[in-house]
């Protein structure tokens, strides 16, 4: 019996043995970023796939990357900087000048391809955790996930809670960082078409079944402002993700002056 084996069918293909095998280990989230959760039923080139950058489109990251880049800037952005501290911060775009207290990026960025990116991300860390804890991955109701993450296709809407307080995690999750699904999830996943993403501190609202969102997801928003957002200057707000700069991964609002300089 194979370990990262449940169901046996693919949550993302949904090719079974022997067509496919399930031999290598799928990360819940990336390895990079200090992952350990492995995830169940996800085949040798589905899992391969999330964690290759895209042939012939220079300057795209794999999904697994851009995920990356964007978690491991909020978990160093997000606690204060000392001289040593932003020593272990290594990025494939950007670089943290410490002494200037500025960032750079290290080449042309094509923001819009990485958000991209770094969406499809969201919702592959969601899916396996979600197979994981249900056993229900194959559910039909996600087949739009499926087209997103797995085949880039289409496009699903993320809304980003953005706050100036961030209750920062303990020291054991920033370094191993871990996906919850919380108790009524599959709850409101079938009710209103959106999965609450709460990693490092961070609150996302992954759109998940159309369907369900398209009716309901004023509503849904409007719960989560009143539950996710801590009043505190006033700017707080919930928003949908159309570029990554406008989540403020370098955590910008919590520094005094402008440091983030283009070259
Ligand atoms: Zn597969």
């Amino acid at each position: 019996m194979n370990k990262y084996k449940q169901t046996g069918k693919c949550i993302w293909c949904g090719r079974m043995e022997p067509e496919i095998s399930f031999d290598s280990a799928p990360h819940v989230l990336p390895k990079a970023l200090g992952g350990t959760e492995l995830g169940m039923d996800v085949c040798e080139e589905c899992n391969h796939y999330f964690g290759t950058a895209p042939k012939n489109r220079h300057g795209i990251p794999s999904i697994d990357h851009a995920f990356k880049e964007v978690f491991g800037a909020f978990r160093m952005f997000g606690k204060s900087l000392t001289s040593n501290s932003y020593k272990s911060y290594s990025s494939a775009y950007f670089e943290y000048r410490h002494k200037y207290g500025i960032i750079r990026i290290k080449q042309r960025l094509n923001t819009i391809a990485i958000t991209r990116q770094f969406k499809r991300g969201l919702y592959e860390a969601f899916l396996q955790k979600y197979h994981l804890v249900t056993g229900n991955g194959n559910n039909p109701i996600f087949d739009a996930v499926r087209n997103f993450a797995r085949y880039d296709k289409e496009d699903l809407r993320v809304y980003y809670a953005f706050n100036n307080v961030i209750l920062a995690p303990g020291e054991d999750e920033t370094n191993h960082p871990v996906l919850h699904i919380g108790k009524n999830a599959e709850d409101e996943i079938s009710h209103y078409g959106f999965f609450h993403f709460l990693l490092l501190g961070h609150n996302f609202f992954l759109e998940v079944s159309p369907v369900a969102a398209n009716v309901y997801r004023q509503k849904y928003l409007q719960e989560k402002v009143a539950t996710c957002l801590l009043p505190a200057k006033g700017d707080e707000s919930i928003y949908e993700i159309k570029n990554i700069e406008q989540i403020d991964f370098f955590m910008q609002r919590f520094r005094s002056k402008k440091q983030f300089v283009v070259l």
